[in-house]
């Protein structure tokens, strides 16, 4: 008897880890993914799958978001939603999501919403009855404010200040009021500038600044702002920053005499290409602290 040839396999590819708690993804809804602020292990297995079985992918930066999703062996859809096109792109996610689609929201780098494009829409599909998760991942504020060695009970954070010197005096002087550590994101072409605002209105604080943060060359600084200030002249002004202060009067349990912390090296990354605020995430946004990829590889 003759029998038909077998059609070849499809070459299996790697899944995530089943657990019998994954719920599936719920059509209809806006999934908020966190994706990694440099260090690409730091993707979680949820932030995959929900990439993997969302319908299309909202993105920040389309050409960045495909080759973090290439990184993984993902092809999805991509439509791109950043701060220029939010309402008309918001009409179209909710459209999306009225006829049961399921749409995945992915900025950059880190938690969409934080500093980022996200809140915008979300609030959109909320108003519309529609349904929206967060898949928790990193965030720069987080991972600085952690690791910074200041209190973490009460904290605010601001994100930017603003680029004008009066407003960004009279801000820093309303946050400088408030209890708790203060938390601010920062391009690296105005650390300077933030530091001898802070040596003028907020002199006696301590600061930490935080410096490619889960990167090859993250580096931690930390003293007054006039010991920071002198340390940086010494310095590249290149990397992601997160700038944390120190609340009024705190002095107790936190180291207060400057020091550098080196990560996994030098901070020698010359060679690093600015990104668009000057912040120099570009390529190295897509690379491993070592400098290697990393081995997951999700279809
Ligand atoms: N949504 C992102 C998050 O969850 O952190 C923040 C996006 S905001 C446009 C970019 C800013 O975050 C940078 O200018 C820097 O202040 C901070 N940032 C992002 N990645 C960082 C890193 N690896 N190290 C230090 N700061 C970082």
């Amino acid at each position: 008897m003759e029998t038909a040839p077998t059609p070849p396999r499809e070459p299996q590819q790697a899944q995530p880890a089943a657990s019998p708690s994954v719920a599936p993804l719920v059509p209809g809804t806006l999934y908020l993914v966190a994706t990694p602020i440099g260090n690409l292990e730091d993707i979680t297995l949820r932030a995959l799958r929900v990439l993997k079985e969302c319908t299309v992918v909202a993105a920040e930066d389309t050409r960045r978001t495909g080759q973090l999703l290439t990184h993984f062996g993902l092809r999805k859809p991509l439509i791109s939603y950043f701060r220029f096109n939010e309402a008309r792109r918001g009409a179209e996610i909710l459209d999306r999501l009225r006829m049961g689609e399921i749409v995945a929201l992915v900025t950059d780098a880190g938690t969409p919403g934080i500093s980022d494009p996200g809140e915008r829409v979300v609030a959109q599909v909320l108003a519309a009855g529609l349904r929206v998760e967060s898949i928790p991942g990193a965030c720069a504020l987080v991972v600085g404010l952690t690791a910074s060695g200041l209190p973490t009970e009460s904290f605010h954070f601001a994100g930017f200040l603003p680029h004008k010197s009066g407003q960004r005096a009279r801000r820093l002087g309303e946050l400088g009021a408030i209890p708790g550590t203060l938390v601010l994101y920062e391009s690296p072409f105005r650390v300077e500038r933030l530091l001898g605002e802070l040596q003028r209105i907020l002199p006696g604080r301590r600061v930490v600044l935080a410096r490619e943060l889960t990167k090859k060359f993250e580096e931690w600084l930390r003293g007054t702002p006039a010991e920071l200030a002198a340390e940086w002249a010494r310095r590249p002004r290149k990397g992601e920053f997160v700038v944390m202060i120190g609340p009024a009067g705190d002095g107790q349990g936190v180291e207060t005499t400057m020091g550098t912390e080196a990560g996994c090296g030098e901070a020698a990354d010359t060679h690093e290409p600015a990104g668009a605020n000057g912040a120099g995430e570009d390529d190295e946004a897509l690379e491993s602290p070592q400098g290697r990829s990393p081995e997951a590889a999700v279809a």
